[in-house]
């Protein structure tokens, strides 16, 4: 049901940001308020009592984070490109196919033992999730779970997060 209601919402656009590139475009899935309750309540509920913060990683990551932690009435935390957060930080570097990119963490955003269930909306090379996840881990907190909206199956970046609970609501 919920992933009917993604796959309906999803366009595909051909050859962005580049040639040869198949972008899964969930915006229509945030422009539709009933199939995106529907999307948020499924995954609350599925780790209501499970998880203490829920964590988005920039930038659509927070589209789909913010409304997940406040329907679950738990903090929402951001992951951000380099030099975007304000307060103290927690960085980390991980490789792109051309060069490095770094994502930080607000150092005193989550506390050790904490519970935490990484969001973001597609899973490709899996790169992006990892660093996410390393991150959260060296503050001492736990990644309980990471989900993602759609997994492109093909790039196989379930490989590099074979030590989290990954959980993808549909698979391309
Ligand atoms: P990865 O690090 O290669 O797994 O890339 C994941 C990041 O790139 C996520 O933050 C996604 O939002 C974004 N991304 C990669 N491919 C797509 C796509 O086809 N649609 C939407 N976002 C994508």
């Amino acid at each position: 049901m919920v992933k009917e209601l993604i796959l309906e919402h999803t366009r595909d656009v051909a050859d962005f940001p580049e040639p040869g590139v198949q972008f899964k475009d969930l915006t229509p899935l945030f422009a539709a308020p009933e199939a995106f309750r529907s999307v948020v309540s499924d995954i609350g509920s599925r780790y209501r009592g499970t998880v203490d913060v829920v964590v988005g990683i920039e930038a659509r990551g927070f589209i789909l984070a913010a409304p997940v932690a406040m329907a679950m009435d738990l903090p929402f935390v951001p992951v951000r490109k380099a030099g975007k957060l304000p307060g103290p930080t927690l960085r980390q570097e991980y490789s792109l196919e051309y060069g490095t990119a770094t994502i930080e963490v607000h150092s005193d955003s989550l506390r050790a033992g904490q519970r935490v269930l990484l969001l973001d909306d597609v899973l490709a090379t899996g790169g992006t999730a990892a660093a996410a996840a390393s991150l959260i881990q060296r503050t001492g907190a736990k990644v309980a779970a990471i989900e993602m909206l759609m997994e492109l199956g093909f790039l196989d970046g379930r490989a590099k997060l074979a030590e989290y609970d990954v959980n993808c609501l549909v698979l391309v």
